[in-house]
């Protein structure tokens, strides 16, 4: 096993709701299985946003300093003992969720839903916004030369919106409502016509991110308000978590049509009408993060067939991690993804 050189690194911890605080601490040794990276670009999630204004989503609370942060990318700087697969030196994106692979979800292969997973930046879980990380060599993708260290971040999105099409299962030549152009209703847009949906309209009130959706390949986008009330989809995809546009992709999904529930509200649940999934034989399907699809990920990007890099809006060195976290939540008018990037070059 080759060591990088320094013996200590700089992390950015969350020590108390809207504060983060740099400090040292010692660079991990990867074990066997495990390799070191050293982190390149990471992007901002709304998760991290949540836990930096509020210090908890849900029953997940910040008891002590967290480093935030998933979305990320960098190099090998070491490799653990047994590691075939990867070399000190490669580029790799990593998936930020290990599961235990021994529990009934893990063993059906949708290791998204395992119950005893590890995840970066979800306490009490360290993240990315720090200069090393130890992780399995399993869970680090290589990127091909042409897939920079940013869109390497941003597989992590976008391993979301192909979590969409994998559950909602054929969309070529569908139509496709997405409600909510924050980074997953984006990624949604991309995954949508890269499976060969045959139009996607876009939902959103912030007409920055209404823009960034045509940019992406939306052939509309619109107000909620501007949407014509008795248009209907053959597929629907809620990536907002509001209880507006939850109500909204309800009553704009043809009968028989399938709709993929994806944002989550922080702010108490949002309610559907059964009755009217009854009376339509409607398809609501559940999405919470991704399983098997990194490797898909970067492959579309690599191929060019999925471009996410018009997503970044800011960018910021790694010890601004506070000043991205706040950008993140109060530019929502201005930018969809900020990137942090710890060296410099994207
Ligand atoms: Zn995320
Ligand atoms: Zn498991």
């Amino acid at each position: 096993m080759r060591q990088a050189k320094q013996e200590r690194m700089v992390g950015m911890f969350l020590t108390e709701p809207g504060v983060v605080v740099q400090r040292e601490l010692p660079i991990p040794v990867p074990r066997p299985g495990e390799v070191l990276v050293q982190l390149r670009a990471t992007g901002v999630c709304g998760s991290d946003v949540h836990y930096f204004r509020d210090g908890r989503i849900g029953r997940y609370v910040v008891r002590e300093p967290l480093i935030l942060g998933h979305e990320t990318a960098g190099d090998v700087a070491a490799v653990g003992e047994g590691v075939t697969a990867l070399r000190v030196g490669d580029r790799v994106a990593l998936e930020p969720g290990i599961p235990c692979l021994q529990c009934a979800p893990c063993r059906e292969g949708r290791y998204n839903l395992c119950e005893s997973v590890s995840f970066m930046a979800t306490p009490p879980v360290h993240g990315a916004f720090v200069e090393y990380v130890v992780h399995p060599a399993a869970f680090a993708f290589p990127l091909p030369d042409d897939v920079t260290y940013a869109e390497g971040a941003m597989a992590e999105p976008l391993a979301v919106g192909l979590q969409c099409i994998s559950r909602l299962g054929d969309v070529l030549g569908c139509s496709v409502l997405v409600a909510g152009a924050g980074t997953i209703g984006q990624m949604a847009v991309l995954a949508a016509r890269a499976a060969g949906a045959a139009s996607v309209t876009v939902v959103d009130p912030v007409p920055y991110r209404l823009q960034v959706a045509r940019e992406m390949g939306a052939c509309e986008a619109v107000a909620p308000c501007d949407l014509d009330a008795g248009r209907l989809f053959d597929v629907s995809i809620e990536a907002s978590g509001s209880q507006a546009a939850a109500s909204l992709v309800m009553g704009q999904t043809r009968r028989g049509g399938r709709i993929v529930l994806v944002g989550l509200s922080t702010k108490g649940d949002v309610c559907i009408p059964v009755g009217s999934i009854v009376d339509n034989e409607t398809d609501v399907l559940g999405v919470f993060r991704y399983a098997n699809q990194y490797a898909k990920a970067i492959r579309l990007m690599a191929s060019g067939v999925v471009k996410t890099l018009p997503l970044i809006g800011e960018t910021f060195a790694l010890r601004d991690v506070g000043a991205a976290l706040a950008a993140a939540d109060e530019h929502r008018d201005r930018c969809v993804k900020v990137l942090v990037l710890n060296s410099g070059k994207a």
